[in-house]
């Protein structure tokens, strides 16, 4: 059993605000805000960072996104916008080494991020 922070928190060995959960992905409540709406959304599966997925996560990936949306919309960001950001290996901020994007909305969001 890998005993990574997200990996507990997939078992529910942590707890966690969860929003969605099925037999592939989790949606969660980020524990550190940084918008109305701030949810990380984790495959179930273990994988460090976006390098180590490979073809056969192809379906797994498409699911995740596609919640992702579903989600998005659910909680009334179609309209006005939502941010979705996976960050990969630490000079992109990643601080967490299990794959996770974050859906923020809720706000606006500026560009470039920093
Ligand atoms: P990143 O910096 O992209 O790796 O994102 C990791 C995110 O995980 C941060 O936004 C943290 O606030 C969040 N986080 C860390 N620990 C927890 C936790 N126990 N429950 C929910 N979110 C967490
Ligand atoms: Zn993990």
């Amino acid at each position: 059993m890998n005993d990574c922070l997200f990996c507990r928190i997939a078992r529910h060995d942590i707890p966690s605000k969860i929003e969605y959960e099925d037999d592939r992905v989790v949606a969660f409540h980020d524990i550190g805000p940084k918008a109305p709406t701030h949810l990380l959304i984790i495959p179930k599966k273990h994988l460090a960072t976006l390098n180590e997925i490979g073809e056969a996560d192809r379906d797994l990936l498409g699911h995740l996104i596609l919640k992702a949306s579903e989600l998005a919309r659910r909680l009334g960001h179609g309209e006005k916008g939502y941010r979705l950001v996976a960050n990969c290996q630490a000079d992109a901020g990643q601080s967490v080494f299990h794959v996770h994007f974050h859906l923020l909305g809720g706000r606006r969001f500026t560009w470039p991020p920093g």
